[in-house]
């Protein structure tokens, strides 16, 4: 037997199919320490925050 489907899935089925595919929209978050827009469960890039505790230090020059 060939691994070969047995009927043509029609287009609706398809098309249901693939309305999963789509990509979310990139997500942004205030970091609660400096208000920056950071990536939701990051640290703040920024500051070096996540959760009111310091990550890594941030020299600003
Ligand atoms: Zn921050």
């Amino acid at each position: 037997m060939g691994a070969l489907p047995k009927r043509r899935i029609s287009s609706g089925r398809r098309d249901r199919r693939r309305t999963h595919d789509k990509l979310s929209p990139i997500k942004l978050v205030e970091c609660d320490t400096c208000a920056e827009l950071k990536l939701p469960h990051r640290v703040c890039p920024n500051c070096g925050h996540y959760r009111g505790r310091q990550i890594f230090d941030v020299d600003e020059i």
